[in-house]
């Protein structure tokens, strides 16, 4: 997956540098979300600090796959906040655990704007199963919290000419929809219209596994009835081996085509 989209943006980097994309989906490399300044207004995009691509915010999604890692207890501050999946801290990380870097970005500003570029977190859904809960924090401080009131979810600030990062933290799999919103100074305030993007937090294979294991136990079912009494028990136990290592592969090539049209698209 991190391959065919590096393909495709390095593809076309080397045509047409710099490179408008349409709404993207995101597994890999160091984004930032930047503000860039429009007509008067400052307008959300996805910035990719390496490769010179630009994305529009709205629509997009980022993807997270925690593969094996675990969820970890995070206390900021005085605040437990519970069992995380924590998004990695570093570039270097990111790149080791194969997962995007996400940052916010106010380098495309220059003069008359001055000062902080403030990222204000306005909206909050999530799908998916349980209550979901998304946070951003780095050292001691909670930037962004979706339990907080809508209203108070909380902003982050980086100075213009800048990036910043720091954590984000996910109770649950699924769908979080966040919606931001920049604000800044040129010589007056300015904000702009709100954009809205998707992370994609990925089961854990062992939820991929259970599922794979309902899967065979069905079939075996089935297969028993199919099959006449007598059969040597090794051979079934081979094949319950095999029938998971067949089920992974599919759990692949389904998640495969779905990145492979999402880019497609765009
Ligand atoms: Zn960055």
């Amino acid at each position: 997956m991190k391959k065919l989209a590096i393909s495709s943006f390095t593809l076309l980097v080397l045509g047409f540098a710099p490179v408008a994309l349409a709404q993207t989906n995101i597994n890999s490399g160091h984004w930032d979300i930047a503000a860039h300044e429009h007509d008067g207004e400052l307008e959300l995009e996805l910035d990719n600090h390496d490769l010179g691509v630009e994305a529009p915010l709205q629509g997009s999604t980022i993807s997270y796959n925690f593969g094996p890692n675990p969820k970890v207890d995070v206390t900021i501050g005085a605040s437990n906040l519970g069992l995380l999946w924590v998004s990695p801290a570093s570039g270097e990380q990111a790149d080791a655990m194969s997962m995007p870097f996400i940052g916010f970005s106010a380098e495309e500003l220059a003069a008359p704007f001055t000062g902080p570029v403030t990222f204000t977190m306005t909206g909050f859904s999530y799908t998916g199963s349980g209550t979901g809960q998304f946070y951003m924090f780095e050292d001691e401080d909670i930037f962004f919290n979706s339990t907080a009131s809508p209203g108070s979810y909380g902003s982050f600030s980086v100075n213009v000419g800048q990036h910043g990062h720091g954590e984000f933290g996910f109770s649950h799999a699924g769908l979080y929809s966040i919606t931001l919103a920049a604000s800044g100074n040129n010589g007056a305030p300015v904000g702009g219209e709100p954009a809205t993007y998707t992370f994609n937090i990925v089961p854990e294979p062992s939820t991929y596994a259970l599922l794979g294991l309902g899967a065979v136990v069905l079939s075996l079912m089935s297969w028993r009835k199919r099959t006449p009494q007598g059969r040597d028990h090794s051979r079934s136990t081979m094949s319950v081996a095999d029938e998971l290592s067949r089920n992974h592969a599919k759990h692949s090539a389904i998640s495969g085509t779905a990145t492979e049209s999402r880019l497609g698209e765009s």
